[in-house]
């Protein structure tokens, strides 16, 4: 019935958007100007109703909070009783992401009419498209990509991932290894490991240097079944999607069993940092841990993407101490850095993660470093599109070949040295 009934109204996503449609949410930026604002927006901030984008950190920074109609008034109120700064970024997120979603649709389908290819850079693709991409690709360039089911995600997708070579044949050799996609509604995350795909593979000639050495092990969807849910039903989800205690899903990455849940984690599992009823009790983390481990050695670059903020990071993620080869991380993620600003002006943040943004253990970064011996991790944050999450599709291939660019001067800084 549901079907049929969709099949005439044609409408089927949109009314399921609008099931969880954040119809009447508004988005703040808040400017806290001295101390006393700050510790007031990080109380604000430990309310699991309200969805902070970004964490009150420094006094220059606004902070991005979206927060649903019943709650504004008294979020409002708060502000005001004590004089904080603020501005309504977006009156109503649920017809900023309805559109979005009529754009997205309209998009994929032209992308799609008479294309060689699941996948475009001009809109965001489903989980089954961006595994179709893969094979396809396993298929046309058999002698330099490997493409292998490497789990199931709790809800039974097939997790992949990809290795390209340079086809030489040669076994052994160091592995970069790049993955997206584990925060759910950061959608310009695993559209920017598909464009590290592209090029490696489809414009293998120009990019040849990268694969002499190196094999690259990519893994584009770390959470499918929260990336898939965030297109079907909330676009703004964040976690996996495996239920735990009264709500559903943990944040993959405060789920690392490096200093799991000692700080920067909820233990409340309707928080969206919640880290999970014990580390690694997500069949997707156990996944990452896994093809880290295996890669112990052979692996010398691990490289997440998120978004956003425009950062690169690197550990320590759970302490404010740098590691002792801090030097080595902080040169490579100076050179992404450098690399994007004199090709787009873009302007990266580099350093720890925890002295750039806030302390926030068991992510996959300090357990890659720490645990797998990676010499250099780093965390990626592109830039905001829309309301932070929401970049547009016009905004993808921008974005994509602004990250490429960071991606291929760290990469060329690594296979330099190891
Ligand atoms: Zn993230």
């Amino acid at each position: 019935m549901f079907i049929k009934t969709c099949l005439l109204l044609l409408l089927c996503g949109i009314v399921s958007l609008s099931a969880h449609g954040y119809e009447g949410y508004k988005i703040y930026d808040i400017n806290a100007r001295n101390s006393f604002e700050k510790q007031l927006l990080l109380r604000l901030a430990n309310n699991d109703d309200y969805d902070f984008f970004d964490m009150p950190r420094s006094l220059e920074a606004a902070t991005r909070v979206m927060v649903q109609p019943k709650d504004q008034e008294a979020f409002e109120q708060t502000l005001q009783r004590f004089s904080v700064d603020y501005m309504v970024l977006d009156e109503n997120m649920g017809n900023t992401l309805q559109q979005d979603q009529l754009e997205n649709k309209s998009q994929r389908l032209m992308s799609q009419r008479g294309a060689d290819r699941s996948i475009s850079f001009t809109a965001f693709h489903r989980h089954a498209e961006i595994n179709a991409y893969l094979d396809e690709l396993a298929k046309a360039y058999a002698s330099r990509v490997r493409v292998e089911t490497v789990g199931k995600s709790y809800e039974g997708r097939d997790i992949k991932t990809i290795t390209i070579s340079n086809g030489d044949g040669k076994s052994g050799k160091n592995v970069i290894f790049l993955d997206a996609g584990i925060h759910a509604r950061e959608w310009i995350a695993p559209a920017g490991a598909l464009y590290v795909i592209y090029q490696l593979v489809e414009n293998f000639i120009p990019n040849a240097d990268l694969l002499k050495n190196y094999e690259w092990v990519i893994l584009p969807v770390v959470n499918p079944d929260g990336y898939e849910y965030t297109h079907t039903d909330s676009r703004m989800w964040r976690k996996t999607r495996k239920p735990a205690g009264t709500c559903k899903g943990t944040d993959g990455n405060r789920n690392f069993d490096f200093h799991w849940g000692e700080v920067g984690a909820s233990s409340s599992s309707c928080a969206d940092t919640y880290k999970g009823q014990t580390a690694f009790s997500e069949p997707e983390t156990q996944i990452v841990r896994d093809l880290l481990l295996g890669l112990t050695g052979r692996g010398k670059f691990y490289l997440t993407l998120h978004s956003y903020g425009n950062y690169l990071l690197y550990p320590w993620g759970w302490t404010s101490d740098l590691p002792s080869s801090w030097r080595a991380l902080d040169e490579v993620a100076q050179a992404g850095a450098a690399a994007i600003k004199s090709s787009t002006g873009t302007k990266y943040t580099v350093g720890s993660s925890t002295n750039v943004l806030y302390a926030a253990a068991g992510g996959s970064d300090d357990y890659a470093f720490a645990t797998a011996k990676f010499p250099i991790s780093i965390t990626m944050e592109l830039p905001a599109g829309g309301t932070g999450f929401n970049p547009s599709t016009a905004q993808i291939l921008p974005f994509v070949t602004e990250t490429w660019t960071g991606i291929k001067a760290m990469a060329k800084v690594v296979l330099n040295k190891y």
